[in-house]
């Protein structure tokens, strides 16, 4: 199964792309993880990434593309993969489906996590009290200044994906404002449809 994810930074994208792992057993690929990981290792792209990270604007399209076209190669993608926070720009939509084309494989669907704005604010500061609770290391994006721009390089840049895969007949809705468990529950429900 190869799968999209798409919906606003505090959409619940990552939260239900570890649901999935669990359940079909196929890598989550999160562009921002992978991201957050080359900035803490202080390789080459990290260090080109880190201040357009914290500023909440969006990596190079070709940064991000060579990245994701080197993990989809390792062998624990073979089956499949959750695609978390990429593509989003229409130049990465394009540079995924030449990298599926290019390996005789194809995108099976693209659910979106519908939500309200106004409620993702509250989630982000939620996020950063949790895992500074946790004591694990705070995001320096999961702030309310930061977290403004990341919505608004959303809705210039990503949000019109669901244009572009609504035109392919990919795109599926969800409701992500329903609870965790009911996100996934509908999610689940998306997929078997599909599969059919
Ligand atoms: P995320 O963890 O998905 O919220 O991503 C955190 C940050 O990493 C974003 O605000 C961007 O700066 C960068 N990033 C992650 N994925 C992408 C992508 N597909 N394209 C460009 N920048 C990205």
């Amino acid at each position: 199964m190869r799968l999209i994810l798409l919906g606003p930074p505090g959409a619940g994208k990552g939260t239900q792309a570890q649901r999935l792992v669990e359940q079909h057993g196929i890598p989550q690929l999160s562009t921002g993880d992978m991201l957050r990981a080359a900035v803490q290792a202080g390789t080459e792209v990290g260090k080109r990434a880190k201040a357009v990270m914290d500023a909440g604007e969006l990596v190079s399209d070709a940064i991000v593309n060579a990245i994701v076209a080197e993990r989809i190669d390792q062998p624990d993608c073979a089956k499949g993969f959750i695609l978390d926070g990429y593509p989003r720009t229409l130049v990465q939509a394009d540079a995924v489906e030449a990298m599926l084309a290019e390996r005789g494989i194809a995108l099976d669907t693209v659910i979106e996590l519908v939500v309200d704005d106004k409620a993702l604010v509250g989630r982000i500061v939620k996020r950063a009290e949790d895992a500074k609770a946790a004591g694990q290391p705070v995001r320096k994006d999961d702030n309310p200044a930061v977290f403004e721009e990341r919505l608004r390089e959303y809705y210039k840049k990503t949000a019109p994906l669901t244009g572009y895969y609504y035109a392919k007949g990919k795109l599926k809705t969800v409701d992500g404002m329903a609870s965790i468990d009911a996100v996934t529950a509908e999610i689940d429900k998306v997929l078997a449809a599909a599969a059919k």
